[in-house]
């Protein structure tokens, strides 16, 4: 496996990933589960478009979204002005008592998240059905959803004053990428 370092995609391309990683892909070439990306015949990752199309179009049937989509994204992200559809995810840091957010990345570990968005956060939350789900953004993705006056969030390490009683030191988790 070839493990290229690619130029980090558009906003709108990881937001258009994750919307349809919530499904299973029927394409019979792919057949990847929840959660998993996109993959060619050969089993290389899919280039190009985030997802293969029928893939899409399930994710916006699952999601309720009529198709053809419109332009706006269809995954629902997170607003701080709805702070009822997080309350039943806030749970308060058992080492300071700040109220966090418990949500989900990618790999399916759970990230404990400030219930606070911040001005210089990374972390976009999104919901899906029920569960709550955590993006890190990069640099640039960052940047562009902060121009859609989207909320962004950040680790509970960053702000947690405890954070060296429950929190690894990224050193040694960063090369932690095995499955
Ligand atoms: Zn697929
Ligand atoms: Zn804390």
């Amino acid at each position: 496996m070839t493990r290229t370092q690619r130029t980090e995609p558009s906003l709108q391309w990881w937001m258009d990933q994750q919307h349809a990683l919530t499904v299973p892909c029927p394409d019979p070439t792919c057949r990847q589960p929840v959660g998993e990306p996109c993959v060619r015949a050969d089993g290389q990752l899919l280039t190009g478009p985030p997802a293969h199309g029928n893939r899409l179009r399930d994710a916006d049937r699952a999601a309720g979204v009529p198709h053809p989509a419109p332009p706006a994204p269809a995954r629902k992200v997170v607003d701080a002005m709805e702070p009822e559809r997080l309350d039943h995810h806030q749970r308060p840091c058992s080492h300071c008592r700040a109220p966090i957010l418990w949500a989900r990345t990618d790999g399916d570990r759970l990230m404990p998240v400030d219930a606070d968005p911040v001005a210089d956060g990374n972390v976009l939350l999104t919901v899906e059905r029920d569960h709550l789900r955590a993006g890190v953004l990069g640099v640039n993705q960052a940047a562009g959803a902060r121009d859609r006056g989207l909320s962004l969030y950040r680790h509970h390490k960053v702000s947690c004053p405890h954070a060296d009683r429950w929190c690894r030191s990224p050193r040694t988790t960063r090369r932690s990428t095995r499955r």
